[in-house]
C-alpha cells in the first residue's frame, strides 16, 4: 500500500523530528530518534519515498514504513513542541514523588588517597542515630511510593559496610511487606570487595556494583593508592574476577592526560584474568574543581581533559574496549531528569544524618541542605538544585543530545559554566549511531558484539 493511498490528503503534515539522527549505509538508512530511543533501518529507495512523502508531493511510500517512524517519533506532526514534551517530562521527574531515592554514606572516612578527590574524608561512620532516622523517613514515605532505590556511597561504604547489611534487612521487610519495589547500587573503590561481601551484598538486593581501576597497576596505583601509599591495583583486580559472578560489575576508569594512552594494557590485562563478557568497561573524564574546603582535587586541574579531547578518547577506549568483550555498544537512552540531585524526593544521607543534594556534595559543610531529623523542611541551598532548568539555558535548547541528557550536570555547570556539565554526545553523536549501525549489521552477521542492543526495527517492504 502506498501512502500516496493511505495517508496522503487527508494526513496532517508530518516532518522529521530534531533528534533524529540519520546515517546512510549501503542500501539501508538507519534513523535513530533521541527522543525515544529507538532505531529503524529502511531501504534506501524506501527513504527517498518518505522524503517526498514529507515534501507533500506525490510518494509510494509505505504505510508500515510511515507507521515505524511515527511510533519511533522519527516523523512528528509539524507543529508538535518536541522541547515541549521534553519540558514536561523534565517537570513531571523532577517533582514525581511516587519513587523515594536515598544515597547513603555509610562511611566518609576512605582507606584511598585519590590525588584527584573531591571530598575531604574524616573517619565518620553512619551513626546509630541517623540509621534510626532513615527507618523512620521510610516510614513516612511508604505510604504513597511505589518504589525505593538506595545507593551505597562514601567516601568508602564498605568500611561501613555492616550497615548496609542491617539497614537493607530493614529496608527490605518493609519494602516487601508493603509491596514497593526495592533497588539498590553500591559505588565501592573495590578494595574491600571480597566474594563474601559481594555474596552479602546480593542477599542485600544489590544489583550492581561500579568500581574504579584507573589504568594498569604503574598508573592506577599512583592515582588510587592506599591512605599509607601502597598500592590497590592487584586486590582490586584480584576482588573484581571474584565477586563478576556474584554481582555485576561496572568498571570506571578516570582518563586524564596523566594515564592517557594506558587504557589499552589495562583492557588486556582484564581480558587474560578472564573478564571478557563478564564485567563492563567505561570511561570517565576526570573534573577538579576548588570549592576551598581543602579536597585533593583542588590541585589536580592541570591534567584534566577538556569535553572535546574527552570526547575523542572516550570513542577510542569504547571500540577498544568492544573488541575485547568489555563494553556494549549502546546510545544514550532517553531520561526525564539527570540525576537525584534535581528531584525534589531524593536525599543524600551523610554519616550524621546530615542531608545534601548532589553527590559531589558530601562532606562539604558548605553545601549542606539540612538534617534528617527535619528533612521535610530543608534550608535555601537545596534551591539551587532544584531550581536547575536546562530549559532556559539556550545551549540545552538546541542540543541534540537533550533528550539523553536533561542539562548534564547541575554540579559542574553551578562551579564552571561552559560545557563541563555536558555529555559527549552532544560532539560525537554521528560517530555513536555509526557505530551503533555498524555492531548491529555485525550482529545480523553473526560476528556482531556480546552485549545486547537496543531492538531495532527493520521494515522491509
Ligand atoms: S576518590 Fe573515592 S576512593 Fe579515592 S580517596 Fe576519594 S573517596 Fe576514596
Ligand atoms: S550536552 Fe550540554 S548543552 Fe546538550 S543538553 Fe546536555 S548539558 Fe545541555
Amino acid at each position: 500500500m502506498s501512502a500516496g493511498t493511505a495517508l496522503g490528503a487527508s494526513t496532517a503534515r508530518l516532518r522529521l523530528s530534531r533528534y533524529d539522527v540519520v546515517v546512510e549505509r549501503g542500501d539501508k538508512v538507519w534513523v535513530h530518534n533521541g527522543l525515544s530511543g529507538r532505531i529503524v533501518a529502511v531501504a534506501a529507495d524506501e527513504w527517498r519515498e518518505v522524503g517526498l512523502f514529507l515534501a507533500g508531493e506525490s510518494s509510494r511510500a509505505s504505510t508500515e514504513i510511515l507507521r515505524e517512524l511515527t511510533v519511533g517519533r522519527m516523523i512528528v506532526a509539524d507543529d508538535l513542541d518536541e522541547l515541549e514534551v521534553l519540558e514536561r517530562r523534565y517537570r513531571a521527574g523532577t517533582a514525581d514523588r511516587s519513587s523515594f531515592g536515598l544515597t547513603i554514606v555509610t562511611s566518609l572516612g576512605c582507606n584511598f588517597d585519590c590525588p584527584y578527590c573531591f571530598q575531604v574524608k574524616p573517619s565518620e561512620v553512619l551513626d546509630a542515630e541517623t540509621e534510626r532516622l532513615l527507618l523512620e523517613v521510610l516510614d513516612e514515605q511508604l505510604p504513597t511510593i511505589r518504589q525505593f532505590e538506595v545507593t551505597w556511597y562514601g567516601g568508602e561504604p564498605l568500611l561501613g559496610k555492616d550497615r548496609i547489611y542491617r539497614l537493607s534487612e530493614a529496608f527490605l521487610e518493609r519494602c516487601d511487606a508493603g509491596h514497593i519495589a526495592y533497588s539498590a547500587s553500591i559505588v565501592t573503590n573495590g578494595y574491600l570487595l571480597t566474594r563474601e561481601t559481594a555474596e552479602r551484598l546480593r542477599a542485600c538486593r544489590v544489583g550492581s556494583a561500579q568500581i574504579t581501576l584507573d589504568g594498569p597497576p604503574e598508573s592506577h596505583d599512583l592515582m588510587r593508592p592506599l591512605k599509607n601509599g601502597r598500592p590497590t591495583f592487584d586486590a582490586i583486580l584480584d576482588n573484581v574476577v571474584e565477586s563478576a559472578s556474584v554481582l555485576p560489575i561496572a568498571i570506571r576508569v578516570n582518563l586524564d592526560a596523566s594515564n592517557s594512552g594506558e587504557h589499552e594494557r589495562l583492557l588486556d590485562l582484564l581480558v587474560d584474568r578472564g573478564l571478557s563478557g563478564r564485567v563492563t568497561v567505561y570511561p570517565g573524564r576526570i573534573v577538579a574543581y576548588d570549592e576551598g574546603i581543602g579536597a585533593p582535587s583542588e590541585s589536580y586541574r592541570p591534567t584534566c581533559y577538556t569535553l572535546p579531547e574527552f570526547a575523542g578518547v572516550e570513542r577510542d577506549f569504547l571500540a577498544q574496549a568492544r573488541a575485547r568483550g568489555l563494553a556494549s555498544t549502546t546510545l544514550p537512552q532517553p531520561i526525564s531528569t539527570p540525576c537525584t540531585a534535581v528531584r525534589v524526593n531524593e536525599l543524600v544521607v551523610g554519616a550524621r544524618g546530615e542531608l545534601y543534594k548532589c553527590w559531589d556534595s558530601v562532606g562539604n559543610h558548605h553545601e549542606v541542605v539540612g538534617h534528617l531529623r527535619s528533612w521535610k523542611d530543608p534550608n535555601d541551598r537545596a534551591l539551587k538544585w532544584l531550581h536547575y532548568d536546562p530549559f532556559t539555558d539556550e545551549g540545552c535548547r538546541s542540543c541534540i543530545a537533550l533528550p539523553g541528557c536533561m542539562g548534564g550536570c547541575a554540579h559542574h555547570q553551578m562551579i564552571d559554566p561552559g560545557d563541563s556539565k555536558c555529555s559527549t554526545y552532544r560532539l560525537t553523536y554521528r560517530q555513536q549511531v555509526e557505530e551503533y549501525v555498524a555492531a548491529a549489521e555485525a550482529a545480523g552477521s553473526g560476528a556482531g558484539p556480546r552485549h545486547p542492543l537496543l531492538p531495532i526495527v527493520t521494515v522491509n517492504t
